[in-house]
């Protein structure tokens, strides 16, 4: 099938721009034999990087034959071990944050600040994935009956999946592989083709630091190498993180194969601003959180819900900082949002801001009207701001995953929940207020996985699980933290008892602990 590519290549080739990225499969760069392959676009110029190949199924069946090898090795490695090569990842990923950003940079378009913070973020998840001799304790019951212990251990699932979006091409994964194989699995991960970059990057890093050949695989590629992954008999879980309908066919494809599967979907985060709430606090909040990274954050602010009288001065807050927002390229210093990932979601990003106005709302601010949408080549589009958008409108019933603030008007905080509430996603919600009573309320209610009190993005810690509801997860555990554990291991218990030869009788009746 394959044709070897010289390792530590592939980092080299992505920082000179070359022309294309390779699967990652058993400890090195492995070339695609498909014949099938894709764009990676730099957003900021508009300019085709580089070609990603697309892997057939007999590729993904390649990737799996050798996390399967791997296994038994790996699992049967000790905590101490497999600990002291999460440090050493640890320190690795440490060391290269700004060559992984700015591989984020060139193929996502998200400025280099950003991108250190994506990096930051992903981390935090080795850090934790490096206390796993104290993650897989179990229990163990001394005399659960007469000489009898019973005790509970966690155990692998063998080889793990993980497909990832384009918004986060290093952190994502770092959710789904740091737990999964600190657990003792080995995993595969099939990355966006649209910035596949980092994954291969990153895969050079795990190398380095003593991951053995085939406990971490990258396959690149599209419908055809996941609907692999979702069939393939040896494959034990799927981790998925995405837009909705693919997360649903995914968790309904990957269940019906017998797989555990957790799915995250997409999202359209509410921020509640109750009338007795600091103005340019909550001023700063949205626009930071509507705009960092295009918008393109599944935690991002799409909707802020003005509650009563706080509207009109909120919405002029909002407006008079939007000018001073610096919309460029990741190679301008002083540039805060970049570009968004491809033309094609540009174009249709702005077909909102026109629907928006035919429907009702006001477009306060039109991020068409931006020089570097008219004149750059770079898929840009400035901020834009949409008042007195309604639920019926297309650009509130959809996720739009740019960057675009709507501000929904209410009389009531009792109709910001149902508006909350009523929505179909359920990933991330805040409430500003100086009330700590209505802030508690609002957490009791809200049918949200996260909710910021005064956090407009209220991504956990990494000891913590991430995770929404509603169509913003599809399966039983959150992702990463304690739940990715949980997740990446199946519980076993064990009833054991050491009786002296000769004290034994046929007992035909159940077992009783009594
Ligand atoms: P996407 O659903 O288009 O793609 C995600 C992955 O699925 C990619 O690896 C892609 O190659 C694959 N894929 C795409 N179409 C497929 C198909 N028809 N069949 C099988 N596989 C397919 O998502 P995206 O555009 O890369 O990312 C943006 C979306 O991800 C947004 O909806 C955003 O809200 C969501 N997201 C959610 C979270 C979360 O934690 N809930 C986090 C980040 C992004």
């Amino acid at each position: 099938m394959t044709q070897v590519v010289e390792p530590r290549t592939e980092s080299r080739r992505a920082a000179r721009g070359i022309d294309r990225v390779h699967h990652w499969i058993g400890g090195g760069p492995v070339a695609g034999t498909s014949g099938r392959h894709g764009p990676v676009y730099d957003p900021a110029t508009g300019r085709l990087a580089r070609e990603v190949d697309f892997a057939s199924a007999e590729e993904v069946d390649a990737a799996v034959r050798a996390a399967k090898a791997a296994f038994p090795a790996w699992r049967a490695t000790s905590l101490a071990k497999r600990s002291e090569i999460l440090f050493r990842i640890r320190s690795l990923v440490d060391t290269h944050r700004a060559d992984i950003a700015a591989l984020l940079t060139s193929e996502h378009g998200k400025v280099p600040s950003d991108a250190l913070g994506e990096v930051a973020r992903g981390l935090e998840n080795i850090e934790f994935a490096c206390g796993i001799p104290h993650l897989l304790k179990g229990g163990f019951s001394e005399q659960a009956s007469t000489g009898v212990d019973v005790y509970s251990i966690r155990q692998p699932l063998g080889v793990a999946a993980g497909i990832t979006p384009f918004n986060f091409p290093a952190m994502v994964p770092m959710w789904m592989f740091a737990n999964a194989i600190a657990c003792g699995n080995t995993f595969v991960l099939k990355p966006s083709e649209k910035d596949p970059s980092a994954s291969v990057y990153i895969a050079e890093l795990l190398k380095e630091a003593g991951v053995p050949d085939g406990v971490f695989s990258v396959v690149h590629g599209d419908k055809v190498a996941v609907d692999r992954i979702l069939e393939h008999p040896d494959i034990a879980s799927v981790s998925f993180v995405g837009s909705t309908p693919i997360a649903r066919y995914i968790y309904e494809t990957g269940t019906s194969h017998g797989k555990r599967v957790q799915a995250l979907g997409g999202a359209k985060n509410h921020m509640v601003v109750l009338p007795d709430a600091d103005i340019g606090m909550a001023a700063d909040a949205a626009v930071s959180a509507a705009y960092g990274s295009a918008g393109e954050r599944c935690m991002a602010i799409s909707v802020v819900v003005a509650v009563g009288g706080v509207a009109d001065p909120l919405v002029e807050a909002i407006r008079s900082r939007l000018p001073k927002v610096r919309v460029g390229p990741g190679s301008d210093p002083t540039a805060e949002m970049g570009p968004l990932i491809t033309r094609e979601h540009r174009d249709k990003v702005a077909t909102y801001l026109d629907s928006g106005r035919e429907q009702g709302a006001d477009l306060v601010v039109d991020g068409r009207d931006h020089a570097l949408f008219r004149d750059s080549d770079g898929f840009f589009l400035g901020v834009s701001l949409l008042d007195r958008v309604r639920p019926d409108m297309d650009c509130y019933r959809n996720e739009i995953f740019g960057p675009v603030l709507e501000v929904v008007r209410v009389p009531t905080y009792a109709e910001a929940v149902t508006l909350v509430n009523d929505n179909p996603y359920g990933n991330g919600t805040a409430i500003f207020t100086r009330d700590g009573g209505a802030a508690r309320q609002f957490q009791f209610e809200a049918n949200v996985g996260m909710v910021g009190v005064n956090v407009p993005i209220p991504v956990p810690v990494a000891y913590y699980s991430f995770g929404g509801w509603k169509s913003s997860l599809f399966g039983d555990t959150h992702m990463y933290g304690p739940e990715g554990i949980q997740f990446y291991t199946r519980a076993k218990v064990v009833t054991a008892r050491w009786p002296d030869p000769g004290t034994s009788k046929v007992d035909l009746g159940f077992p009783r602990t009594r």
